[in-house]
């Protein structure tokens, strides 16, 4: 069994386990139920368990990870090719640019599930994990 199929909802929030169930595209919580509902939106609530994702404060963050991503991927091939076998740059453009755009779509909202599995895991913006009526009450007071 696969750590982000397990069926128990995990007790402590690993910060490891609730990003590999981001980076998988499912819940941190349960890691059953779809994370996001398009490309990039994250669901309001998991429609497995019920728990709460629209406390997320992503922003920024997945891009800028992707970006370090795929450059550190793609550096070592792009350089080796150039030092052992100098293809025309043409050539070098048209094979990379594609591989560096399939690269980054399919990272994306991989890395921006992990960043909300973290996020989930440390209990940031709202995912402490209080019921939304009890919130309510302590906004109030
Ligand atoms: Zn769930």
């Amino acid at each position: 069994m696969k750590v982000y199929e397990q069926e128990q909802p995990i007790d402590k929030r690993s910060p490891w386990r609730a990003m590999w169930r981001g980076f998988m595209l499912r819940c941190p919580q349960c890691g059953k139920g779809k994370l996001f509902n398009r490309f990039l939106k994250v669901a309001d609530a998991c429609p497995h368990c019920g728990e709460e994702l629209h406390h997320h404060r992503a922003d920024d963050a997945p891009a800028y990870l992707t970006i370090f991503l795929v450059g550190h991927i793609l550096f070592p091939p792009i350089m080796l090719i150039e030092r052992f076998y100098e293809p025309d740059l043409w050539l070098q453009f048209a094979v990379w640019a594609p591989v560096l755009a399939l690269l980054t779509v399919a990272l994306l909202p991989r890395v921006k599930g992990a960043v909300v599995g973290l996020q989930w895991a440390l209990k940031m913006h709202g995912f402490e994990g209080a019921p939304t009526a009890q919130k309510a009450l302590d906004t109030s007071t």
